[in-house]
């Protein structure tokens, strides 16, 4: 069975101090789950804090974006190297709102992914279509180009180790959530693509999340779709109750089967 990760992108909403509280929270309720990855990802001031707090329990730590130099004259940005030394393992990369803010592409992605896999994290790459994209009959072209762009050059054994985040742009922070059915078929053919690339193995191993207003009142019907491997979760994280529901959901998903 493939991992299901549950991951909480706090985004820029939580300081430090709220960080630390809430990473506490979350370490205490989630207990360990075969099958089950709870992961969060604070913002970099509190990288090293939540660290501290995360010692010693089920849930694993993660950045929300990382460059994809070494070092040097890049001025605001992280290297990988930085965030390993913290004891990251995840890296979100090419989160719609990189896309459309801060001018992340699918080649920056690659670079990125790269970069992360070489220090040996594992990088969730996002990818997700427009309102206008979907409707415009364009879905099928904009998923394939993202994942083909962000896994060029990539090895399958390195493919292995990655994530796949689906976030329709149009689902995220909006309160409209995808259909399950909607999900699922757009999870299986980003799936398919993976499996053009890599084949079999690599796409049935692969875990593929999906992003976008899921809550602990839409997480288990989500969570029950055959391509359907955990979610990236923005709102509903921010919130220890909420996004333990959201876990519980999988946990019951994962021992029902
Ligand atoms: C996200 O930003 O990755 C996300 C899915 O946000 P929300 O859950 O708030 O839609």
């Amino acid at each position: 069975m493939r991992k299901i990760i549950i991951a909480g992108n706090w985004k820029m909403n939580k300081g430090v101090a709220d960080s630390v509280k809430l990473a506490s929270e979350i370490a205490a309720a989630a207990k360990p789950v075969e099958g089950v990855e709870v992961v969060v990802a604070p913002t970099y001031l509190a990288t090293a804090k939540v660290a501290d707090v995360l010692k010693g329990s089920a849930v694993k730590l993660a950045v929300q974006d990382v460059h994809w130099e070494d070092q040097g004259a890049y001025t605001g940005k992280v290297s990988v190297d930085m965030v390993k030394e913290l004891g990251v393992e995840y890296v979100i990369i090419g989160h719609s709102e990189q896309r459309q803010y801060f001018g992340e592409t699918d080649e920056k992605v690659n670079k990125k992914a790269a970069k992360i896999l070489a220090a040996g994290m594992k990088p969730i790459i996002c990818i997700g279509e427009t309102l206008d994209q979907r409707n415009g009959g364009q879905l099928e072209a904009v998923l394939s180009a993202q994942v083909k762009g962000a896994f060029a050059g990539i090895s399958a054994e390195d493919a292995s180790k990655c994530v796949i985040a689906y976030e329709p742009v149009w689902a995220i922070g909006t309160g409209v959530v995808a259909t399950d059915e909607q999900a699922e078929e757009t999870q299986a053919f980003v799936r398919g693509v993976v499996r053009g690339l890599y084949g079999d193995a690599v796409a049935e191993g692969m875990t593929i999340q999906y992003g976008g207003s899921m809550k602990p009142g839409n997480a288990a019907g989500l969570l029950a779709q055959k391509d359907i491997d955990g979610g990236l979760i923005g709102g509903a994280a921010l919130k220890t109750d909420s996004f333990i529901a959201i876990v519980d959901a999988a946990v019951k998903m994962v021992q029902k089967a």
